[in-house]
């Protein structure tokens, strides 16, 4: 049985103040929940202030996103170890925000995968098919090509904390998410991509959560499908209750 990971992405929302405020009223709704590992992804800005609210709970903190190189002459960017330094656990790659405004490629999200996972972050790699994809048949071959570009070069015991969001474009913040149904498909054929490359104990380990219009009304029936271990949510993680709802589906 893997145990479930509900993560949120606050994406460019919150400042530290509003962090805090977030985890003062969040905090007590969740305290003493173990079912499901829980996970705030902040901006970079307010990661200090939400590792420090978070101390000794039961919810981690990760970063949206990271820097392959250790080290360096890259202004504004930032590595695996200051993520590490600050008290995160796990980082978001390959999101499709960052795929599609600040063109990360496939080559880009390998580089940060493995410097995430060399650096013994948890990171979660993002994939999934735009409309136009999806329309036009293409979903397997996209997540097929995402799947296999991002494991590039990766052993399967460096992978090992490996895990996917599968988050299908057309279903991030529009209110129209993907049914259990298709998600569940997509989901194996992830699951088959990970068993090619790292073999299929890993495999049948790995979670792959879903992403896109997670709110606490579908929460229950996404997350009653077997081949669906978590959600990475993003508009409905901003609000304490919301996101609490999700968490405890
Ligand atoms: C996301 O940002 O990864 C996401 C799934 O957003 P939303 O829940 O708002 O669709």
């Amino acid at each position: 049985m893997r145990k479930k990971l509900i993560a949120g992405n606050w994406k460019m929302y919150k400042s530290p103040d509003e962090t805090r405020t977030f985890f003062h009223d969040f905090l007590p709704l969740v305290a003493g929940h173990i079912r499901d590992e829980i996970v705030i992804c902040p901006p970079y800005i307010d990661l200090c202030a939400a590792v420090q609210a978070t101390k000794g709970t039961n919810v981690a903190i990760g970063a949206q996103n990271l820097h392959w190189e250790k080290e360096g002459a890259y202004t504004g960017e930032i590595c695996p170890r200051m993520l590490l330094d600050v008290g995160c656990t796990h980082v978001i790659v390959g999101h499709s925000e960052r795929r599609q405004y600040f063109g990360e490629t496939d080559d880009i999200v390998n580089f940060k995968l493995k410097a995430a996972l060399e650096a013994g972050l948890t990171p979660i790699l993002c994939v999934g098919e735009v409309l136009e994809e999806r329309e036009a048949g293409l979903t397997e071959d996209v997540l097929r090509r995402q799947c296999l570009r991002a494991f590039h070069a990766l052993s399967t015991k460096k992978a090992a904390k490996l895990v996917v969001a599968y988050e299908p474009v057309w279903a991030i913040g529009t209110g129209k998410s993907a049914t259990p149904q298709l998600t569940s498909e997509a989901h194996v054929l992830i699951r088959g991509e990970a068993a090619k490359a790292f073999g299929q104990q890993f495999a049948d380990k790995l979670r792959i959560l879903y992403g896109g219009s997670v709110k606490p009304e579908n929460a229950k029936a996404l997350m009653a499908e077997e081949e669906i271990d978590g959600a990475l949510v993003g508009g409905a993680s901003l609000n304490p209750k919301s996101f609490a709802a999700i968490v405890k589906y």
